[in-house]
Parts: structure tokens; C-alpha cells; sequence
């Protein structure tokens, strides 16, 4: 895949050699740096004083990147080690902003591609914020309350002094949800003396949360299925969804579904995807998988009709929408293909960089309508930072407003992407759409600060 010197122009082939020299052990980072930089030539070409500025040179190195040892104490008394990051990619259009992932699967590679893709998406967004990842190879399955907060605690102690409402803002991401968002706020409020609301996003909404945060990137992904195929006069309505995941991005995504008139059929977890042609019941799905903290399996176990197939992705299952709300690379080309011949309209990615370049290729050839990861769940992002204004103003704005204003802002995201592909000569690729629009603002305010 991201071998492939040769594909790229050799505008930015040197940017990509010098990346890969730099970081050859970080296939993620060299995919997502190779996905940008194959977008951005045509931007690069109408804008000398880009490459004049070595924009795309500053860009694939990271303006810094944290490591640390997280020791804390489990149930048994006995001492683990688990390894910290936070990678703050640019701050150029505002403060560092991205989540925290705690997944056993985290190295730096993962991380890197994250924050990368993050700056795009956050430049997308419109709304002033910079680009950054963070998180931990921790693993949450299975701990209990008490050994999570631990965890939280030590995590937040060597990483509060790189954070702040002006510096740097985290938020939730794979394995990170309300409960540890409340310990890692909460260590910071001890350390740092200071209630100070918007050093972090995805707060409970009592404490200086934004209704709709929780919801906003599944509702994201479904508001950005609708206006792709608004384009073509067409809905989601009376379409079969296929919704990977079980996470907060793919049970709110499923919600949405349903209020649209679609009928999502799939939920998947690590272990295999449950098929359900009545439609996937919302409430037993939330029951097994946020308050029991259980697998997919107990799904297709408890409700009639419905089928677990263990081992397996849900891209087999025919269906005209697909959103791939799980983790990176879980739709590969012989998955695009199987949804390619079973008649998928519109691919939405509510998950970052869930499909490989060769099933986005795949995806273009067959004229299949794809939003990337960038546009597609910019609406969780984009809700921090609905969030962060309303901790700056103090200010506390209602369910029915907050979603309002989201769906504009994914309308306006919907739009950027496909008007920058239009002027860029590629008409429908919201991937060089995406990545041009996100890169343009970027470049603009590199270029005005300075060097
Ligand atoms: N983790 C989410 C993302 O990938 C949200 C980040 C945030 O709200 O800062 O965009």
C-alpha cells in the first residue's frame, strides 16, 4: 500500500520518502500521510507559495509528541506498567484538540496516523481548533471501577502539565467514555486547583458538558449519509444499514438511522457481527453493551431472529448504506467488493480511516458515494468544540439548538468537501475534497504565522 513511491508526484515524493525514512515502523502514519499528500497535488499545483513555505515538510512532523510510563495498582495489589501518549500535531488554527484511545492495539504509529487526520478534520470543521491524539495500550475490558479510575489518575498525572483550555483538550475516543473522561477531569481539577471546564470535552453534561456530544459523531455520520446522497435527490429513508461497531459512534449512529427512516441491521464487536433483519433493537444492544459492558454474542443470544456470526465483519450482509463505526482498516477490498456487488449506495465512515486505500479505490471505480473519516465523523469534534465555546461563555445551550447547529455544521463540512473536489477537477471525491479543503485553511494560516 503506502510502499508506493511511484504513485505519488514527485511534488511531495520526497515529503513521503523522508516520512517513511523517519518512521518505518508506523504503517498507519505512512497510510494516513499517503492519503493526504496523494489529495493534495492538485492543491499544491494552483498554490506555489505552498511548497515555496514547505508547508507539507512542517506538516508530517508533529510540532511535539509526549510518551510516558503510566504505573498504577491493580485489584490484586500488584504493580502495572502501561505506556502514555499524547501527539500534538498542530496548533495552528487553535488549541491542540483530539481524543484519547485506551486500547491494547496503541503504539505511536496508531496514535501519529490519528492526530495527522485530525488536523484536516478539525480545519474542516470550520471552528478553530488545532490537531492532536493521545491515549494508552491500556485495555478497560475487564478492570473494574476502581483499577480504571487508578489508571485515569496516573494517566492525568504526568499528562495534566501539557494540557489546558488554550493549549491542548482532550476528549473521549476507543475506550474512553464518560466514566473516564470523569476521572481524568477530575485528577486534573486536584492537581491543577482549577475547575477549569474547557481543558476537556466530552464532560458530563452536569458538570460542563454540551448536550448532543455524546450523540453527535453517529448522528454526524447519518446527517453526512443524507447529504451525499441529497446530492442525488435521495435519502436514507426505507434503506438496509450496515453499522459496524457497538461503541458510542455506532449505537447513536443506529439511533439517527431510525429517526431518518432507515433500518440499520448490523452491530459487530471484536469477536464477530450480530445480523438482524427486523432491525437492530436499540435498547437491548445498549443494555448489553454499555450497562452489562458485555459482548455482541449475548445480542443474537436474548432476541429472537437475530444470528451472531462469529469471526466476521458485517460487509457480507446486503445493504445500500454502510458505516463502518468500529477501528482503522476493517473494510479491505474484498470487503468493498462483497458490499459492491450486494448494491451499496453510499459508504460513511463514522470510525477513522476505516477502510484501506485499495477498498476506497474499489469504492470510487464501482461510483459508490464515500464519505472519508475526516468529513464524515467531523461532528463529534466539532460538538467539542460547541462545547468549549459554551465553557468559555458560560453559556448552556438545549438538545433541540445543539443539534441544530451540528447538522448545519455537517451540512457546511457535507459542502467544503464537495465543492473543494469540484474545483479540484474531481467531481464526488469527497476524499480529495475532504483533505484539500482541511489542508487549504491549514496552509493559509501556516503561511500567515510564520515560519
Ligand atoms: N475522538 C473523536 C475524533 O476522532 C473526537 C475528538 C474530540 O472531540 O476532540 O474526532
Amino acid at each position: 500500500m503506502t510502499e508506493s513511491l511511484v504513485a505519488l508526484p514527485s511534488v511531495v515524493r520526497e515529503v513521503f520518502a523522508t516520512v517513511q525514512a523517519r518512521n518505518p515502523h508506523e504503517p498507519e502514519f505512512q497510510q494516513a500521510v499517503h492519503e493526504v499528500l496523494d489529495s493534495i497535488v492538485p492543491v499544491l499545483e494552483r498554490h506555489p507559495e505552498f511548497v515555496d513555505g514547505g508547508i507539507v515538510e512542517r506538516l508530517v512532523e508533529p510540532e511535539r509528541q509526549i510518551m510516558f510510563r503510566v504505573p498504577w495498582v491493580d485489584d490484586d495489589g500488584k504493580l502495572q506498567v502501561n505506556r502514555g501518549f499524547r501527539v500534538q500535531f498542530s496548533s495552528v488554527l487553535g488549541p491542540y484538540k483530539g481524543g484519547l484511545r485506551f486500547h491494547p492495539s496503541v503504539n505511536l504509529s496508531i496514535i501519529k496516523f490519528l492526530g495527522f487526520e485530525q488536523i484536516f478534520k478539525n480545519a474542516l470543521t470550520g471552528q478553530g481548533i488545532g490537531g492532536a491524539k493521545g491515549g494508552s495500550d491500556f485495555d478497560p475490558h475487564g478492570r473494574s471501577d476502581a483499577e480504571v479510575m487508578r489508571f485515569c489518575q496516573s494517566f492525568m498525572n504526568e499528562l495534566y502539565r501539557h494540557l489546558g483550555e488554550h493549549t491542548d483538550v482532550p476528549a473521549g475516543d476507543i475506550g474512553v467514555g464518560a466514566r473516564e473522561i470523569g476521572y481524568l477531569f477530575g485528577q486534573y481539577r486536584k492537581i491543577t486547583n482549577r475547575h477549569e471546564s474547557g481543558m476537556f470535552t466530552g464532560k458530563g453534561v452536569q458538570w460542563g458538558g454540551a448536550e448532543v456530544r455524546t450523540e453527535a459523531t453517529g448522528y454526524g455520520a447519518v446527517f453526512f449519509v443524507q447529504n451525499m446522497l441529497g446530492v442525488h435527490n435521495q435519502s436514507i429513508a426505507g434503506r438496509r444499514v450496515a453499522v459496524s461497531g457497538s461503541g458510542n459512534v455506532a449505537i447513536y449512529a443506529i439511533d439517527k438511522a431510525y429517526q431518518l427512516g432507515g433500518l440499520p441491521v448490523t452491530a459487530s464487536d471484536s469477536s464477530g457481527y450480530v445480523v438482524d433483519d427486523a432491525g437492530i433493537d436499540l435498547g437491548l444492544l445498549r443494555q448489553i453493551k454499555e450497562v452489562e459492558r458485555g459482548r455482541i454474542a449475548e445480542y443474537a443470544a436474548r432476541r429472537h431472529g437475530a444470528r451472531f456470526v462469529e469471526g466476521r465483519r458485517p460487509w457480507e450482509v446486503p445493504v445500500e448504506v454502510a458505516i463502518p463505526s468500529a477501528t482503522q482498516n476493517e473494510i479491505d477490498e474484498d470487503d468493498a467488493q462483497a458490499l459492491i456487488a450486494n448494491g451499496v449506495r453510499a459508504v460513511a465512515e463514522g470510525a477513522n480511516m476505516p477502510s484501506t486505500p485499495a477498498a476506497i479505490a474499489a469504492f470510487h471505480e464501482a461510483g459508490v458515494l464515500f464519505g472519508p473519516g475526516k468529513a464524515a465523523n467531523a461532528g463529534g469534534v466539532a460538538t467539542s468544540a460547541l462545547e468549549m465555546s459554551q465553557n468559555a461563555s458560560r453559556q448552556r445551550w438545549n438538545f433541540a439548538d445543539s443539534e441544530s447547529k451540528l447538522r448545519a455544521i455537517m451540512s457546511d463540512v457535507h459542502d467544503a468537501a464537495f465543492h473543494a473536489a469540484e474545483r479540484h477537477g474531481r467531481p464526488g471525491d469527497y476524499v480529495v475534497g475532504a483533505n484539500a479543503a482541511g489542508f487549504e485553511r491549514v496552509a493559509h494560516a501556516m503561511l500567515a504565522q510564520g515560519v
